[in-house]
């Protein structure tokens, strides 16, 4: 399949990147910085013709690459929303046991955590005491 330079660059951000990444992310790597509009529009692009997925995650969208092998798992922070990828699968067991027990062949899962990383958590009570005193 032949893709636009655009479009190909923004499908190898995605493919590189070890964990779910977000519009604003991938905007922010590509050298020379295109309109965002037009990495929206390639991101449609690419998600039509099924080449990334996405999950939407407090109303921003990320995007998943096939580089994640039938699984990934994330904590995200709400406030910075820098997503942070864990190793264990926990749900592994889970998943076998859906499979059989719905007689479904189950080919991937995305587990995330929502919360505060450390930095924006302390920024956060900062904050909070400011106002209260
Ligand atoms: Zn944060
Ligand atoms: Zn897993």
């Amino acid at each position: 399949m032949k893709l636009t330079k655009l479009r190909q660059k923004i499908l190898d951000v995605i493919d590189n990147s070890e964990k779910i990444i977000n519009i604003k992310n991938i905007w922010g790597s590509l050298d020379p910085q295109p309109n965002i509009t037009s990495v929206y529009r390639s991101i449609d692009h690419l998600e039509n013709k099924d080449l990334i997925n996405s999950i939407s995650i407090s109303g921003v969208k990320y995007l998943i690459s096939k580089n994640i092998k039938g699984h990934g798992h994330f904590v995200i922070c709400r406030e910075c929303k820098e997503v942070t990828n864990f190793e264990d699968c926990v749900i592994s067991a889970l998943q076998e046991k859906l499979q059989k027990d719905l007689d479904y062949n189950i080919t991937s899962h995305v587990l995330y955590f929502e919360g505060y990383c450390k930095d924006c958590e302390i920024a956060l009570r900062k904050k909070e005491n400011n106002t209260r005193s």
